[in-house]
């Protein structure tokens, strides 16, 4: 007790969160709803991902997920 805890999103809101990043989706946080998962770092404007570590930050809940990008933008985004 009180040492200070990460709150994490359980397993399957998780990956729910990082494969909607891959496909370059902004979703709600699956934990508590609201309109608020930051992005670090933030998403290029032409949609090109950048390969290396994501943070994905809930504004609202502070729950944080971390994925490594590997940088393959999905070419069925559009
Ligand atoms: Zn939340």
């Amino acid at each position: 007790m009180g040492r200070r805890h990460v709150k994490e999103f359980r397993p399957d809101e998780a990956l729910g969160l990082i494969s909607a990043d891959r496909d370059g989706k902004v979703v709600p946080c699956p934990s508590c709803g609201a309109a608020t998962m930051g992005r670090r770092p933030n998403r290029p404007e032409d949609g090109h991902l950048v390969a290396g570590p994501v943070t994905l930050t809930c504004a609202a809940c502070s729950r944080v997920v971390t994925y490594i990008d590997r940088g393959t933008a999905t070419p069925t985004a559009r």
